[in-house]
């Protein structure tokens, strides 16, 4: 088969290109056109998966196909921005059929849920990369994007996550050897290591509301930092308000638990800020989402991350986040 007849026979779909759809041509030529709404902003970001890097080289092409999509959907509801359209470039050691109608089903069927186009990419043969850039949309209302950004965070405005941390690394623990749990806490845990839930709904439900937000995607300090950095400011954590998410806290050490709930990374959920008189709302954009949140500290003027545990004695800071250069 060649790189034209596996385009077409598993990329390429009806291109939804109606009226009212944002997506203007798709794949086919030499460049896709999209189709913004008066009034809104593109908001773009692009997320790369290496094999032995970003996934295991044993995990089933489906979930491969929904994972890479779901981290690039993630950036786009860290930003607040709707899902409109992605490209894909590929490079594949082989045309493996099995693979590729695998991969395209996981992609495809979180593409659907989110009504986000497939518009175009690039095919090539070599080392397993998948790249995707997605494009989504930000409205501007008098002259002021809705985006959420990283550096809108302001002393004594809550610190919140979404759902759940620490599991996606429980589970990589497992996966390496280094742990052993039941199998329904192992279920459990793989299903959000290799199932990442984008919060794309929330992060639209937070929009007018949270002050800066980011996703978690290499563990909460760390990204958290990035808001600090960006809006200048410090943050005081209780440790014990985020370890009451993890599904399986009971299956490991306190610390163990404190370790990967803070800096175990890949769990794709949204970290927020928003004024204390959000609060109700924030609530209220979890519900209507369907997306647990939970509120695990503040923004302090002063610089800085502190940690306080359930006694509010602080801890020393010592959990490093992920990074590939290091
Ligand atoms: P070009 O030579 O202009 O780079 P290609 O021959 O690579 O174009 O691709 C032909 C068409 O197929 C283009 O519209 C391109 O966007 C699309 N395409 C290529 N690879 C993929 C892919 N993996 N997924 C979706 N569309 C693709
Ligand atoms: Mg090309």
């Amino acid at each position: 088969m060649g790189e034209f007849d596996l385009i077409e026979r598993y990329f390429k779909r009806p291109q939804g290109t109606g009226p009212g759809s944002p997506v203007a041509l798709g794949i086919g030529d030499d460049c896709a056109l999209l189709l913004p709404r008066a009034g809104t902003q593109l908001a773009i970001s692009c997320d790369m998966l290496v094999e032995g890097r970003h996934f295991l080289p044993t995990v089933s092409p489906e979930l491969l196909g929904h994972k890479a999509l779901a981290v690039n959907l993630s950036d786009l509801a860290a930003c607040g921005a709707k899902p409109l359209a992605f490209t894909l470039a590929l490079a594949l050691p082989e045309v493996n059929a099995n693979w590729l109608q695998g991969f395209s089903r996981g992609l495809f069927a979180l593409a659907d849920a989110h009504q986000c186009r497939l518009v175009g990419g690039d095919t090539t043969r070599g080392p397993l990369n998948i790249c995707i850039t997605v494009f989504g949309e930000v409205p501007v209302v008098d002259g002021q994007s809705q985006a959420l950004l990283r550096s809108g965070a302001r002393a004594g405005d809550d610190i919140w996550f979404s759902g759940t941390l620490g599991d996606a690394r429980l589970a990589l623990e497992v996966f390496r050897g280094h742990l052993s749990v039941d199998a329904d806490t192992f279920s459990q845990a793989r299903v959000r290591m290799e199932r990442p839930t984008p919060r794309v709904e929330l992060g639209l439900a937070l929009r007018g509301i949270a002050s800066a937000a980011i996703d978690i995607s290499d563990g909460l300090l760390g990204d958290l930092s990035h808001i600090l950095k960006a809006s200048q400011v410090g943050a005081s954590i209780q440790t014990e308000l985020a370890i009451a998410m993890l599904g399986a806290r009971t299956a490991v050490t306190s610390q163990q638990a404190l370790q990967w709930v803070l800096s175990g990374g890949d769990d794709y959920e949204l970290a927020f800020t928003a004024p204390v008189a959000q609060r109700e709302a924030v609530h209220n954009a979890g519900q209507q989402s369907g997306t647990p949140v939970t509120r695990i500290g503040h923004i302090t003027a002063a610089a800085g991350l502190q940690l306080l545990d359930g006694n509010g004695v602080a801890l020393s800071n010592t959990f490093s986040s992920f990074d590939h250069f290091q």
